[in-house]
């Protein structure tokens, strides 16, 4: 049994939208799965689907054997609050509250979270605890929004182009940091446009095209497959 399994997830926007359409894949526990697709494939769609935050209109999405898709009030809120970790494009941090508080206001809400500081230190930001977001450069503040997500102990990390907007030295650094947390033994699902980058650090990519995966396999290998490249890594 996969640690993952999407079984046949439909998601339909009436009227005739269908963001995910017949979709079945697994991942594997520790895996770092990559999913590269142009927009509009349904790849936000899938995170939120997997991570609770959107409901399938038919099929099953399980998590190590548990199925999720029938999941419904306290049981979904505390499946996204313990069992995911999500980071988002644009951090989602709380302006008037430390980079400390950010992660610890997450915290409460979580049944056994690991304290701020040693999450803040997990993603090189010992240093900024008492910073406001603002005093925070946008990486460091992406930084803070992955500090945030490991807090929980997530068994799942969700991230939906965690590296938009940032520049190159902290496009590295995320990539950096995301290898580490998967290193240590977290699956990861990683939404990129950075399709170059994410592939070479991944084990496993998927490619979306109009809510179908249209081609699969070993992520290093992705990187030379010629149809990739001209799609995808504009070689
Ligand atoms: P991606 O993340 O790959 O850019 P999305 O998952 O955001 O793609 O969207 C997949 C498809 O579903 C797109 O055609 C998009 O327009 C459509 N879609 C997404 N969210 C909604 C919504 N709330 N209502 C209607 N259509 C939507």
């Amino acid at each position: 049994m996969a640690y993952i399994e999407f079984d046949r997830v439909c998601k339909l926007y009436p009227p005739a939208t269908r963001a995910l359409d017949n979709m079945s894949f697994t991942v594997e526990k520790g895996e770092l799965c990559v999913i590269v697709g142009h927009s509009g494939a349904g790849k936000t769609t899938l995170l939120n689907i997997l991570g609770g935050m959107d409901t399938a209109t038919s099929g099953h999405v399980r998590l190590d054997g548990r199925e999720i898709t029938g999941l419904g009030g306290r049981a979904l809120t505390e499946y996204r609050r313990n069992d995911v970790g999500f980071v988002f494009q644009f951090y989602n941090l709380v302006q008037n509250l430390t980079a400390r508080e950010n992660v610890e206001l997450a915290a409460q809400i979580c049944h056994d979270p690991i304290p701020a500081a040693e999450a803040l230190e997990a993603v090189g930001l010992g240093h900024r605890l008492d910073n406001f977001p603002a005093q925070l450069s946008g990486g460091e503040q992406q930084m803070l929004a992955m500090g945030r997500a490991l807090m929980s102990k997530p068994r799942i990390v969700l991230m939906d182009e965690p590296s938009m907007g940032l520049s190159p030295i902290f496009v590295e650094e995320i990539f950096n940091i995301i290898k580490e947390i998967s290193a240590e033994g977290t699956t990861v699902l990683l939404v990129e446009q950075n399709a170059k980058k994410a592939l070479s650090i991944a084990d496993r990519a998927y490619v979306l095209e109009t809510g179908k995966i249209v081609l699969e396999g070993n992520a290093k290998d992705l990187l030379n497959d010629e149809s990739i490249k001209k799609a995808y890594l504009g070689e």
